[in-house]
């Protein structure tokens, strides 16, 4: 983890919030490299779960929601940690998370349990009293159940269909850490998909297999990857059922996903609060019914970190160590580096003139700092699938050698070739699967 830390911060992918002023507790910002892979992973998400299919919607509902929402989906009441802290040197754990009811950090004598509410809580306009209290929304799922009717009525969209929503989601966990695993400020992609009672348990199967399979379209290792079914003692109240994705971080199996059953709790909930009927009518077969809800809800950093971390390696090449980030080339942040081998006799103007087609299609970088073994090197450890070197018989017969990141296998390319060849080239995950 220190290695993938170092290298977010060096290369630019993940800097520490407010760093100058010596930082804020667990919130993190992407740099240029990092906002990159962060919006492929997004944009892979949007695209595989909404665009792509008929049963599926988007939305975008604002962070800060009328205070009734949290009382009705119980995150007021309920939506807390179990805090204590140790008399002796004043460290804070969740008492859930600890084996011995002593300090793990010094063996002190612990406070008594308290519970914690972990929701941010602000001011809405100029007064700040209990009548302007609002929250940050600590998860973007309860802007969807509040826009049901809205979607259903504007979309004309039938049961079984799902609304899915890509946003920030605040928690003021108390026991933050392990880099981007557990954040205060993170952002999730979640899928509220709707469904009649009674059909809820295979929709609920298919939305872990469909998730499960996302993860390895785009390249995680199999071994390193589980869905692992909760407990009963686990389960939320609201929840039937519920299974996490996870996966094999240097600090253990940890959860990047999870796919609950949520049966009608929530639309129950705002309906009853709200006063506003949110139960769906069957114009076919007549019947009125509250849906059943399965929520794959994920986070963002959470998967960009499994990203990383499954994509580091260390190897030889042409005879140097290096760094390599075996990144699918759907998510790399960067798809090609184009090098002129020469800073003269026309190289850079060449490869200059080639970068401007190509960064019509893709992410390109233009590299002219450094021995071409070097530039190979500062593109290898971000990631990039390819790198294009212009030379001397590229100004005679307009072709240039194409070199692939994982196998650094060469190939010579006619230049009016590259754009198609890149296409088909980047199309095709690091697990062989075309997108
Ligand atoms: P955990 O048990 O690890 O606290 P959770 O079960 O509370 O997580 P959910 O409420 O199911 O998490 O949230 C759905 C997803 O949102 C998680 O799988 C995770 O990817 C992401 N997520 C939740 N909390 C955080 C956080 N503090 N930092 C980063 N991502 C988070």
């Amino acid at each position: 983890m220190d290695k993938i830390a170092s290298l977010c911060k060096r290369r630019g992918f993940v800097f520490q919030s407010s760093e100058i002023y010596g930082g804020l507790g667990s919130c993190w910002d992407y740099g240029p490299l990092g906002i990159a892979l962060k919006k492929n992973i997004t944009e892979a998400w949007w695209r595989d779960m909404i665009t792509s299919r008929e049963d599926m919607v988007g939305l975008d509902a604002a962070i800060l929601m009328h205070p009734r929402v949290w009382e009705a989906s119980g995150h007021l009441a309920g939506f807390t940690d179990p805090l204590v802290d140790c008399k002796k040197c004043k460290h804070r754990f969740r008492a859930d998370q600890l084996t011995e009811q002593k300090c793990p950090d010094c063996g002190g004598e612990l406070t008594e349990s308290r519970n914690f509410n972990l929701m941010f809580k602000t001011f809405m306009g100029p007064v700040e009293d209990t009548a302007s209290v609002v929250y940050l929304r600590p998860e973007t799922a309860q802007g969807i159940f509040v826009n049901f009717q809205n979607v259903l009525n504007a979309s004309r969209l039938k049961i079984p269909f799902g609304i899915g929503q890509i946003g920030k989601s605040f928690r003021n966990e108390i026991t933050p850490g392990n880099f981007l695993f557990r954040t205060r400020e993170f952002e999730q992609m979640e899928i509220e998909f709707f469904v009649k009672p009674g059909e809820d348990e295979q929709w609920h199967d298919y939305w872990k297999q469909t998730r499960f399979n996302w993860y390895l379209k785009y390249g995680l290792t199999r071994a390193r990857l589980r869905l692992r079914e909760h407990g009963t003692d686990e389960l939320a109240h609201y929840a039937k059922g519920c299974a996490d994705v996870e996966y094999e971080f240097p600090f253990g199996w940890s959860e990047l996903e999870g796919i609950a059953n949520r049966s009608d709790f929530d639309l129950k909930q705002h309906s009853e609060f709200s006063g506003k009927d949110l139960s769906y009518f069957n114009e076919e077969t007549r019947e009125r019914f509250v849906p059943y809800v399965i929520e794959p809800s994920a986070g963002v950093g959470r998967p960009l970190l499994a990203f990383l971390v499954d994509a580091y390696d260390e190897d030889t090449a042409e005879g140097e160590e290096r760094v390599v980030l075996r990144l699918d080339p759907r998510l790399a942040p960067i798809k090609a580096a184009i090098f002129p081998l020469l800073r003269k006799a026309g190289h850079p103007e060449k490869a200059l003139a080639i970068r401007d087609v190509l960064k019509e299609h893709f992410a390109v970088a233009y590299d002219q700092a450094g021995s071409i073994g070097r530039r190979y090197r500062r593109q290898d450890e971000i990631g990039t699938p390819f790198g294009i070197t212009v030379d001397h018989d590229t100004l005679k017969d307009d072709t240039v050698t194409v070199r692939e990141r994982d196998s650094m296998q060469q190939v010579r390319m006619p230049v009016d070739r590259l754009v198609d060849e890149l296409r088909a080239r980047l199309s095709v995950g690091r697990a062989g699967v075309v997108a």
